[in-house]
């Protein structure tokens, strides 16, 4: 009997035909009848056994049959791969020629299977990659490979591809192969180079910047700084050069910056670093580079951005300081004008002492002094000083003290800001007095010197001592020069007029005794011997005597003129009110005669003055308007006043017959009459008067007029206590 292993060894057709045998032995065995029923019994068990086997068998084949197709299906599966794979396959063999290429690879190489197989593969890369191919091959020998090189397509440019090889195992047959795979990069390459060109760009805006630009990560650690910040601040700051950017308060920024904002600081001040680094200027910017991907919204990065302005900022600041200086020296002029505007009346004192506290203040300096150079020493004439200074009016000082010889002598303005530092500071000025800042100036009277302005302090002078300073203390000599000038013209005038008026005064009053000699004899001609002279004799006595009147009607005039000033009464406060009431009194007489009628207009102020020369005054413009009426109609005068901060303007007004304005002026003189006094008496002094009184006030007096309508006088003085 066979067995099961020896069994299963036998085909298929050798079973059927052992089968058909032993059925033909059985069937010849039961034809022999019951000898054989033992070998019966026995081939009919074979004959189970062997149909057991046909079936196991047949069960086998089925799982062949099975195993046959699901292999089938595994290679053309694995072809499908290898055939309509987007990457390029190609099966290399020990020469490097190509021994099988898919579609792709046919693709990549443009040409058909035929042009590729058995070629050598170095054919189809660009000339330039040949090297990279060998050591390519060379490095798949050891295991595999990976390179980067363009494959020269025909027709078509040279494309970039990576191409990875592995060995082929030994089943691939016994001579040496590998499995190489091109991905065509074309597309990441494309996208490295605009990588790469926009990494360029922006390289090239970030370095050549002009202005400095810093990447700081979000805890302001500098990351990145171009040219432009390395040449403002040095090196970068984190490796500890340079300006730090905590000077710029960068950490509240920073937070700002986090939150997402911009932010912009026009002008930042980077103090000066020691002597070497000078102070700057800034315009700030700080922004975050923001994410664009993602909803991410952290600040990965700050960009700091520096424009430098120190130059603008300078130019900036001097035009601030020329403009203060303008400024000042423009409140200097306009106080120097008003200065020199102050009313004569107000004396020189008061002037020079103006004059000195304003170079005081304008100059930043403590003590202000006006000296005067005499023989053989100088004395302070003037000051302007805190007490504490000690200064005296009416001292004498050594002139070897002083910086006044200096000043005298090269006849220019002496500008020593810093005493110490000058060649001055051995000077007694410094070292006995302690005076640390002098600027002084000449000053000349009638052509001849004076002395000197000078202001001075302990301190050196803070601020210097510029060309507009120097100008305006020539311009404040000047100024002072003048006003003692003035002074003493005034001084020399007054004395003129006190002669002049002493001799007028002598001179009328001594006049009217002959004149009265003289009246008194033809009076007495007259009388004694009038009966025995003709008509004309005695017209002509007549004609001597109204003379002589008038003579002495001229002189009372003259001598009332001469005597207005010299009344010694104190200047008292006085009501014009009653300064008019008693002005018209004294007319009332002419008043009533005339018809007039006098209208005062409350109230009018109080001055100061003499209340004498006041009615005198007003008496003669009423007095006036009484005797110059309009023939038509009876007098009516208006008295009025109007006041500002400064001046009371009182105005007497009438309606008499006017004055034509060519005579505006000329009717102010002594002895100017517009007519004969057989049309209208007078002697033409009355308005003289008027003016004289006026100015004795330090007011001033002036007409208007319509001719054949009436005349106002006005009457401009002071407003003050
Ligand atoms: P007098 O009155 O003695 O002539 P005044 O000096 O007072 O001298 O006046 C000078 C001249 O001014 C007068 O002669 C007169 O012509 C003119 N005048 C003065 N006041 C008036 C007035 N209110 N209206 C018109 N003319 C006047």
């Amino acid at each position: 009997m066979m067995s099961k292993a020896d069994t299963s060894r036998k085909t298929k057709a050798q079973i059927e035909l052992e089968l058909a045998s032993v059925e033909a032995e059985l069937r010849d065995l039961r034809d022999r009848g019951p000898i054989a029923s033992a070998v019966q019994q026995q081939m009919s068990e074979t004959l189970h056994s062997l149909q057991v086997h046909q079936e196991e068998l047949n069960t086998q084949n089925e799982q062949l049959r099975l195993t046959q197709i699901s292999l089938e299906q595994t290679s053309q599966k694995y072809h499908d791969l290898f055939e309509n794979s987007p990457a390029g396959y190609f099966i290399i063999d020990t020469n490097y020629s190509v021994q099988e290429v898919n579609v792709a690879g046919m693709e990549m190489l443009g040409r058909t299977k035929g042009r590729i197989l058995a070629k050598p593969f170095l054919l189809f890369v660009d000339k330039s990659c040949r090297r990279t191919l060998d050591e390519h091959f060379l490095q798949v020998r050891n295991g595999s490979a990976r390179t980067e090189l363009w494959l020269l397509p025909e027709q078509r440019p040279p494309f970039p591809v990576i191409l990875q090889s592995v060995p082929l195992g030994s089943s691939w047959g016994e001579s040496w192969r590998c499995l190489t795979t091109a991905f065509d990069i074309t597309d990441r390459k494309a996208a490295e180079q605009a990588l790469f060109e926009s990494e360029t760009r922006f390289r090239a805006i970030f370095e050549q910047n002009p202005m400095a630009v810093q990447i700081v990560d979000a805890n302001g650690v500098p990351r990145m700084s171009n040219r432009a910040w390395t040449r403002l601040w040095g090196r970068n700051p984190s490796q500890g050069g340079g300006i730090v950017p905590q000077a710029l308060e960068m950490s509240r920024h920073l937070e700002q910056a986090r939150n997402g904002q911009s932010i912009d600081i026009p002008a930042v001040r980077i103090p000066a670093q020691g002597r070497d680094i000078p102070e700057r200027w800034v315009h700030a910017h700080i922004y975050p580079i923001q994410s664009s991907e993602g909803s991410d919204d952290t600040v990965p990065e700050i960009v700091v951005v520096h424009e430098e302005i120190t130059e603008r900022k300078r130019i900036e600041i001097d035009l601030k300081e020329r403009t203060e200086r303008l400024q000042r020296q423009y409140n200097n002029l306009r106080a120097l004008s008003e200065i020199a505007a102050l009313p004569g009346g107000f004396g020189a004192g008061q002037q020079l002492a103006a004059a000195l506290n304003l170079g005081r203040r304008h100059l930043g300096l403590t003590i202000g002094q006006i000296t005067r150079i005499e023989e053989g020493g100088s004395t302070i004439e003037h000051h302007s000083a805190p007490p504490e200074a000690g200064i005296v009016d009416g001292t004498r000082i050594d002139l070897s003290e002083t910086f006044c010889a200096q000043v005298i002598e090269t006849g220019n303005v002496l500008a020593l800001p810093d005493l110490a530092t000058s060649p001055y500071a051995d000077h007694p000025s410094h070292r006995l007095h302690g005076v640390g800042s002098y600027l002084g100036a000449p000053i000349r009277q009638r052509g001849r010197d004076y002395g000197t302005i000078a202001f001075y302090s302990a301190q050196a002078s803070a601020r210097g001592f510029d060309e507009g300073d120097i100008e305006f203390m020539r311009l404040l000599s000047r100024l002072v020069g003048s006003v003692l000038e003035q002074d003493e013209n005034r001084r020399d005038l007054a004395q003129s007029n006190a002669e002049l008026e002493q001799f007028a005064y002598v001179a009328s009053h001594d006049l009217r005794q002959p004149l009265r000699q003289v009246s008194s004899y033809v009076s007495l001609l007259q009388r004694r011997y009038g009966e025995h002279l003709d008509d004309t004799a005695r017209e002509f006595i007549a004609f001597a005597h109204d003379g002589a009147v008038r003579m002495d009607r001229l002189i009372v005039d003259l001598l009332e003129y001469s005597r207005i000033g010299r009344n010694t009464k104190p200047v008292e406060p006085v009501e014009l009110s009653q300064v008019v009431a008693d002005a018209s009194a004294n007319l009332s007489a002419s008043l009533a005669e005339s018809g007039g009628t006098i209208e005062v207009t409350p109230p009018l102020p109080t001055v100061r003055g003499d209340s004498t020369d006041l009615v005198r005054l007003f008496q003669n413009l009423i007095g006036n308007a009484i005797k110059y009426r309009a023939p038509d109609r009876p007098p009516l005068i208006r008295i009025s006043s109007v006041s500002t901060t400064t001046e009371h303007h009182i105005s007497v007004s009438d309606n008499g017959i006017g004055i034509e304005s060519d005579y505006f002026e000329t009717i102010f003189r002594i002895f100017q009459r517009l007519h004969t006094p057989d049309k209208y008496e007078g002697t033409g002094i009355g308005l003289a008067i008027c003016k004289k009184v006026v100015e004795q006030h330090q007011g001033r007096i002036w007409v208007e007029s319509n001719p054949g309508q009436g005349t106002t006088f006005t009457i401009a003085l002071p407003n003050r206590p």
